[in-house]
């Protein structure tokens, strides 16, 4: 048996969807060379600039007559981060049907979602919070299931443990109101949480919606930002008072 090499196989795919272009499908190739873009990047463990080194762009349009029906634009990325020089795979696909809804200047506008996916996924080896032990049973066990969701790649999954460690802890705190939103305001009336943090926190309680319900999944960079925020209120809430109290009896 002949095996044909990867650069043969590369080109017959290649073929195969120029075939395909009369179809309204188009491939472009090194249209976003040379951009810098943001991104996550593992090794620095933060959003960093990324230089796009390599990229393929597929896009299709169907269409009957004059009326436009479904389009989607998938691109394909060699990524280097401007920082630790480490590179990455970056995918990117948007489609006709998925919009979300973003603040704008006259309320809320729809806007085309771009999903990204990252290979090697930079929150592959986020470690626990040290002394997760201090927190709530039933926050511990939610806290330990949606890390393990984010480490194995689980993006719909990480949205809703998100959102639920948020309620718990609003219910642990017996914030008052009769929603979530309602709830977490209560948080920074009673001193536990900052305006800026429940800024952050309404993003993400809208995040949790969009997995639970409509089963969006998230970009990296988002579940890597909601996870930061959510360990930050949990240190602040009930890490640091536990040491607090220790050490100045
Ligand atoms: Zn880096």
């Amino acid at each position: 048996m002949v095996l044909s090499s990867p650069l043969q196989s590369l080109d017959s795919a290649l073929e195969l969807h120029r075939k395909e272009v009369c179809l309204g499908i188009r491939i472009e190739k090194g249209k976003h060379s040379g951009e810098v873009i943001k991104s996550t990047c593992g090794r620095c463990k933060q959003s960093t600039r990324h230089q796009i080194l390599s990229d393929v762009d597929f896009s299709g349009r169907d269409e009957a007559g004059d009326e436009f029906i479904f389009g989607w634009d998938d691109s394909y990325q060699i990524i280097q981060c401007q920082g630790c020089e480490s590179i990455i795979f970056r995918k990117t696909h948007m489609n006709s049907e998925d919009i979300g809804y973003v603040p704008g200047k006259d309320g809320w506008e729809p806007e085309y979602l771009t999903r990204e996916e990252l290979y090697p996924n930079p929150e592959e080896d986020r470690v626990a919070l040290s002394d997760d032990h201090l927190l709530p049973e039933n926050l511990y066990r939610i806290y330990s299931e949606t890390l393990g969701a984010l480490n194995s790649g689980s993006p719909v999954l990480t949205g809703i443990g998100v959102r639920a460690i948020i309620e718990t802890v609003c219910k642990d705190q017996k914030a008052s109101g009769k929603n979530l939103n309602d709830q977490i305001n209560d948080l920074v009336g009673q001193g536990v949480l900052t305006k800026e943090g429940a800024d952050i926190l309404h993003k993400l309680r809208v995040l949790g919606n969009a997995a639970a319900h409509e089963v969006k999944p998230h970009t990296n960079a988002q579940l890597g930002l909601a996870f930061d925020v959510v360990e930050h209120l949990l240190q602040g809430v009930y890490i640091l008072p536990h040491h607090a109290k220790q050490r100045f009896k």
